[in-house]
């Protein structure tokens, strides 16, 4: 058996705590290398799918003081306002990240994960072991390291991979908003260029999010222009703003959002998260994926340190073969989505179809979510 269990984590997100939370409930020794401070808000639609919960209520101490919405139904509208509305198969709920990330930091803190508060700048694997560098120099050395970088960063860069070559011409915006909206609802509205989601968090706050394409947002001076020329051409959305109210001072945006595909491990570093594979937010399942794949792969970790002839190349095979099994399918299911619902004539004619088929609604959520996960 290898004698010191100790697991390196780069990046702090929902994939990174939930696997330091996960791998310390194991005995085994992580530090997170996060290069922000907690609390943090985030660019996220912030729907979390119900899939998560019995591994959370196992793994998470304390979610129900959050008060986290419950949501079970969604709206789809295409850009001329055509909508239907459609139970969700599993339902899910709506948490800030700001709350939840927060929360599961000091999880992680009280059992005994360390954090670090540096940016990570390069990662060496050599006879068999990582060394991790910062970019104020600091050095740390661990026998396994976790990637939880998420969906794009400079380590991605340092490591040279595939993805990272394309430019991305996916942005998005976000905004906590007051006002009036269901519940118990997630709005996905689509307008040209792109998709806004819309649903509620805790304390009765409004969470917008829009993903779009770079093309269509630079013909727009800003934010706002680019909300009131496009984005409310959708009655829906249009109804939304005249009734809501932003509390940001500003919208958070990130760009070079990529959905191209990467590998789940590269250079002996087990990925998960949005750093093994960003599913298309109109799904709204990449928090589940994240939660999901930090489940499997400290799984697998486990698996090592107690088995004594588990080789590296065996737990990599291991997490590889499960995350392939639980993520490809709707990975890919996401991308054919997105790029069928750019095509305006074909999303209207596929909502006519759902109109008159309601019941292949569920089907099509269903495809693009996994089951409950089971611990
Ligand atoms: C517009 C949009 C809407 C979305 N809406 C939803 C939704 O409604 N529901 C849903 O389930 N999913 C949604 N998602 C997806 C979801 O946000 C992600 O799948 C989820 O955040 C992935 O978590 P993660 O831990 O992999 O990454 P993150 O939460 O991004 O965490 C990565 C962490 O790594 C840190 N980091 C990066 N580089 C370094 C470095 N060099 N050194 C140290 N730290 C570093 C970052 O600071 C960050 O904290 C949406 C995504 C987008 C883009």
């Amino acid at each position: 058996m290898t004698d010191q269990k100790e697991v390196l984590i780069l990046g702090g997100g929902l994939a990174g705590l939930t696997a330091a939370i996960h791998l310390s409930k194991l005995g085994i020794q992580v530090s997170v290398i996060e290069k922000n401070s907690y609390p943090k808000h985030k660019v996220c639609g912030e729907y979390i799918s119900n899939e998560v919960l019995p591994y959370f209520e196992w793994l998470v101490t304390g979610m129900e003081k959050l008060q986290p919405t419950s949501i079970n139904k969604l709206e789809f509208s295409t850009q001329n306002g055509n909508s239907i509305t459609a139970n969700l198969p599993l339902g899910g709920f709506g948490i800030s990240r700001f709350a939840l990330d927060f929360h599961l930091y000091n999880l992680a803190l009280s059992m005994g994960c360390v954090f670090i508060h540096e940016t990570v700048e390069n990662v060496i694997f050599e006879e068999d072991e990582f060394e991790v560098s910062t970019s104020i120099g600091s050095r740390f050395t661990s026998k396994i390291v976790l990637g939880a970088f998420g969906k794009r960063s400079n380590i991605d860069v340092k490591l040279n991979r595939n993805f990272i070559q394309e430019k991305s011409h996916w942005l998005a915006v976000k905004s906590h908003y007051k006002g009036d909206f269901p519940n118990d609802l997630v709005g996905l509205h689509n307008f040209k260029g792109g998709y806004c989601g819309v649903s509620k968090v805790e304390n009765n706050v409004i969470n917008i999010c829009y993903i779009t394409n770079y093309q269509a947002y630079k013909l727009h001076k800003n934010n706002e222009e680019f909300q009131k020329m496009v984005l409310s051409e959708n009655p829906h959305l249009k109804k939304i703003f005249e009734n809501c109210k932003s509390i940001f001072e500003n919208p958070l945006t990130i760009g070079q959002i990529s959905f191209n595909k990467k590998d789940a491990v590269e250079n002996h570093i087990l990925m998960i998260g949005d750093t093994a594979g960003l599913i298309h937010p109109l799904c709204g399942n990449g928090m589940a994926m994240a939660i999901h794949s930090a489940k499997i792969a400290s799984e697998a970790v486990g698996n090592f340190y107690e088995s004594n002839c588990l080789s590296r190349a065996s737990l990599e095979e291991q997490y590889l073969k499960k995350w392939n099994f639980h993520f490809e399918k709707r990975l890919k299911m996401g991308r054919l989505l997105a790029s069928i619902l750019q095509k305006p004539r074909i999303s209207s004619i596929l909502i006519r179809i759902l109109v008159k088929f309601p019941f292949l609604m569920p089907l099509i959520i269903k495809k693009t979510h996994g089951k409950t996960i089971i611990i």
